[in-house]
């Protein structure tokens, strides 16, 4: 025992002092990348790590005290120090927005704007024909009024802020009259009752669950009454024995009472989806051209642009939302202005559908991915250990951030499983790598869905599963 002892001071007294460590070209190189005290710091803890695990458990120690291993140690823990923490994911799950993974990936032109205003000065709220102070919503106003056909356009953070907004602006202690069936909840507890009490609006129910009519909306209407709202159920459908009134009806209601009807479209869709097979959704201008006073939507669901929320509509209410002191606590980063403006030029130049990743990626035909995934799989196959199995299997993809509930588009999945290893520990082991690759799980199958992959991601998508489904 006493000897066990005497060995285990004696490997402990070899742990090399961390000067003659960073005296090793590899560390010496670190240093070089970051800073002296930054990988000092670093030694020291890998070094304590070492004597916790040398004093504890077996002997003779599991570990050892050799400089070669302590510096493999330091580099593998600096570059997990060095990883940003937000970090691009392949994202193999066929769900277009999905919320987790950030929702709309930018267009090539919004990519370029980011970089280019992101490490330079810029007009931000400057007007350069006139070398006066101008105001930011400039940047993007044109091309709303263009594409939605409205007087007038601001935006803010999210649309869950612009709801708001309009609540806090225009009905302050009075009633909003909304139909039973369109009191939403979307994911991450916005929920339209509750936005609706914390802005001082009062929330005026009418209808119910499957039907409200005209009618309905018309016997609400009275001296307290503030605005009409109409959300869509972004998330959810009700089906069968259902109604409720046209947009263009409830337009003509809130004119007859001089109300403002208020339409939150939810997905910001500027263009017919049809061809891939949606229907449904509400496309903005068309809101506005039935008569609604104000939508708001969020520009990262399908209008495939960065995080904001986009409120349009006629300047009179417009410009009282712009008045409100609360706008300033929603105000947009240059970075999004630029990011946006680019998204929106691709609608205006007819060229959505080829630029816009999100759009893309929903009209991919089933054919085209079948196409993909054979190759895919063709590259995969000859290099597969031989315990896994992989084969094409139909399957759909969603179109996900709370959009088209409704909604599958036949896709073809590339299906692995491993005689070895459970399909969970290979999804874990994907996950962790860098790129991290998100794939779907469905019993024992791994489901890749090239839908949602980038072109160029296909290569790390390819070398990433074959490290994951290795036998080591
Ligand atoms: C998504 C959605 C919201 C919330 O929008 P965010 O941009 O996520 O804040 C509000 N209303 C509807 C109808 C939606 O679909």
């Amino acid at each position: 025992m006493a000897q066990d002892q005497d060995v285990r001071q004696e490997l402990l007294r070899r742990i090399p002092a961390v000067d003659q460590l960073l005296l090793r070209p590899g560390i010496e190189a670190w240093i070089q990348r970051t800073s002296r005290s930054f990988v000092v710091s670093e030694i020291q803890e890998v070094l304590q790590l070492l004597r916790t695990s040398m004093l504890s458990g077996a002997f003779p120690p599991d570990d050892h005290p050799d400089p070669a291993l302590i510096e493999s140690r330091l580099g593998a823990r600096l570059q997990e120090r060095l990883r940003p923490s937000l970090q691009p994911v392949v994202n193999a799950t066929g769900v277009i927005l999905h919320t987790n993974l950030g929702r709309a990936p930018l267009s090539v032109a919004a990519q370029q704007s980011l970089s280019a205003v992101s490490a330079q000065y810029t007009n931000l709220e400057y007007d350069l024909q006139a070398g006066t102070r101008s105001h930011r919503d400039q940047l993007i106003e044109s091309a709303l009024r263009d594409l939605l056909g409205c007087e007038a356009a601001t935006a803010v953070n999210n649309n869950a802020a612009a709801v708001f907004l309009i609540l806090e602006t225009l009905a302050p202690g009075k009633e909003v009259v909304v139909s039973r069936g369109e009191l939403i909840e979307i994911g991450g507890s916005f929920r339209i009752p509750e936005i609706m009490l914390r802005s001082g609006a009062r929330l005026r129910e009418v209808g119910t669950t499957n039907k409200t009519h005209l009618r309905d909306f018309e016997a609400a209407i009275g001296p307290d009454t503030a605005m009409i709202l109409r959300v869509h159920p972004s998330n959810y459908r009700v089906h069968g024995f259902t109604a409720r009134p046209s947009l263009q009806d409830l337009a003509g209601l809130a004119q007859r009472h001089q109300l403002p009807l208020v339409e939150d479209i939810g997905s910001g869709c500027l263009v017919d989806l049809h061809r891939c097979g949606i229907q449904g959704e509400p496309v903005a201008a068309e809101s506005i051209a039935a008569g609604a006073d104000i939508i708001c939507f969020s520009a990262d669901k399908l209008l495939g642009g960065p995080q904001a929320g986009i409120i349009a509509g006629r300047r009179r209410w417009i410009d009282m939302i712009r008045a409100n002191p609360l706008i300033r606590t929603y105000r947009l980063e240059k970075l999004i202005y630029g990011a946006l403006g680019a998204t929106l030029a691709s609608y205006r130049t007819g060229r959505a559908w080829q630029e816009i990743p999100v759009l893309r990626m929903l009209s991919l035909s089933r054919a085209e991915i079948r196409r993909r995934s054979a190759r895919f799989l063709r590259r995969i196959a000859p290099e597969l250990p031989r315990e896994v199995h992989a084969l094409l299997r139909d399957g759909t993809s969603v179109v996900g951030g709370g959009s088209c509930p409704d909604v599958g588009l036949a896709t073809v999945l590339v299906a692995l499983s491993s005689e070895r290893r459970p399909a969970h520990e290979i999804e874990q082991r994907l996950r962790l790598q860098d790129p991290p690759i998100i794939v779907r799980l469905e019993e024992d199958n791994l489901l890749v869905d090239l839908r949602t992959v980038f072109p160029a991601q296909e290569k790390a998508l390819l070398s990433g599963l074959l490290l994951a489904l290795s036998t080591q």
